[in-house]
């Protein structure tokens, strides 16, 4: 998980959200998914840069245009449309999180949009676990499941790939090729990459001074 923007509201939203919003809530049953227009999921494919909000592994949005509801649309069809209760999810998140939600703000899943993450989560090499003491970190890591099996090994091999990378960068003396080495490293720390928050976290712990770092680990 990372920090997410919200972009701008998509045109097509503006200018149908209000009436498509009303043709779900009257639809008695075969509810319309207005949600998978393709305008709007460009629009998180962008702003999500193709990657799942929660786990940040790269989604093939082409097979399946996975609109999360962070507020889920059982319970709230007034946000079926809203772009703030909109993000980009891989189906096993989408699955893991179902139509979870909580009135009580403390037990409520981590937002990538609104909160800060670092109060909440901890990137351990290929682990993401709670901070302790944070109840919503905790609920979010086990609701999600951000740590399991298949994610850890997926992260695991990236951090694999990063390190090679670090240990060339902090053992060239040569300032030209050095500079070279921290160009690569940046791109593999990139926001188009999978896993960022595992790759920085771990860049930043091996005394890489990683730019724009928005998920420090103590
Ligand atoms: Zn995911």
């Amino acid at each position: 998980m990372r920090t997410l923007v919200k972009g701008a509201v998509p045109g097509w939203l503006q200018a149908n959200g209000a009436a498509k919003t009303q043709e779900y809530k009257d639809a008695a049953d075969k509810k319309p998914t207005p949600w998978r227009n393709a305008e709007i999921v460009a629009a998180l494919e962008d702003e999500c840069a193709k990657k799942c909000m929660y786990c940040e592994a790269t989604i093939d949005v082409v097979a399946y245009a996975a609109v999360e509801h962070i507020r889920p649309k059982s319970r709230f069809e007034d946000l079926v449309l809203a772009w703030s209760n909109l993000g980009l999810v891989c189906p096993k998140c989408n699955t893991n999180k179902g139509d979870y939600w909580s009135d009580e703000h403390s037990t409520q899943l981590l937002n990538p949009y609104e909160d800060v993450l670092e109060e909440h989560l901890r990137f351990q090499g290929p682990m993401v676990t709670a901070k302790l003491g944070s109840l919503r970190g905790e609920v979010t890591v086990n609701k999600i499941q951000l740590s399991r099996e298949g994610l850890v090994w997926a992260r695991a091999k990236r951090i694999q790939e990063l390190h090679r990378i670090l240990a060339l960068w902090a053992s060239e003396q040569n300032a030209d090729r050095k500079s070279l080495f921290v160009e690569e490293v940046e791109r593999a720390v990139g926001d188009d990459q999978e896993f960022t928050g595992t790759l920085r976290a771990y860049a930043t712990q091996q005394g890489f001074p990683v730019e724009g770092v928005e998920t420090v680990p103590v």
